[in-house]
């Protein structure tokens, strides 16, 4: 690997870090995730399942479904796509569909991660097309964006439920 590489992959992964606060503003979990092509950004995408009504919403896709538009092509060869949080299964099926040749990430998702940590469809033997894999980019740094808004969304919860319940008591 180029000695540059991982200064590379460190801007990259805070340009989808940005990306996944675009998330997080429009109240959805912060997931950002940035395509890469010869050093020039193609795409970018955010998680938009919340509004979009739409499971498949992911960061990883809305920004694999813009590229495609943008190079006007569903073969994204040669890219590398930056991603905050690991990619689950349906993410890794679509990057291994548009032959991606590399996939950054930052936290590992210890319960759907499909790039090594559950399991590993990006590297499967029996696939006709296999992803490079590089993990722990800005992990901590991603891993706290993730942490941060559950906690605060759990607290916005308990507060709410304290709202009800104070309302319930002048009530009675
Ligand atoms: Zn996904």
């Amino acid at each position: 690997m180029d000695v540059e590489q991982p200064r590379v992959d460190e801007h990259w992964m805070r340009v989808a870090m940005a990306m996944a606060e675009k998330a997080e503003a429009a109240g959805e979990v912060p997931v950002g995730a940035v395509l890469v092509k010869d050093g020039q950004q193609i795409a970018a995408g955010y998680n938009l399942s919340i509004s979009e009504h739409d499971p498949c919403a992911h960061a990883e896709i809305q920004c694999l479904r813009a590229a495609g538009q943008t190079i006007e092509n569903y073969r994204l060869l040669d890219t590398t796509l930056y991603v905050t949080l690991e990619p689950c299964a349906m993410c890794a099926g679509a990057m291994v569909h548009s032959r991606i040749a590399r996939v950054v990430f930052g936290a590992k998702d210890e319960k759907t991660g499909a790039a090594g940590t559950v399991l590993n469809l990006l590297q499967h033997p029996a696939f006709n097309h296999q992803v490079e894999v590089t993990s722990g980019v800005l992990a901590q740094d991603c891993a706290d964006q993730l942490s941060r808004f559950f906690k605060r969304r759990r607290e916005e919860k308990k507060a709410l439920k304290q709202a009800q319940k104070a309302q319930q008591g002048t009530l009675s």
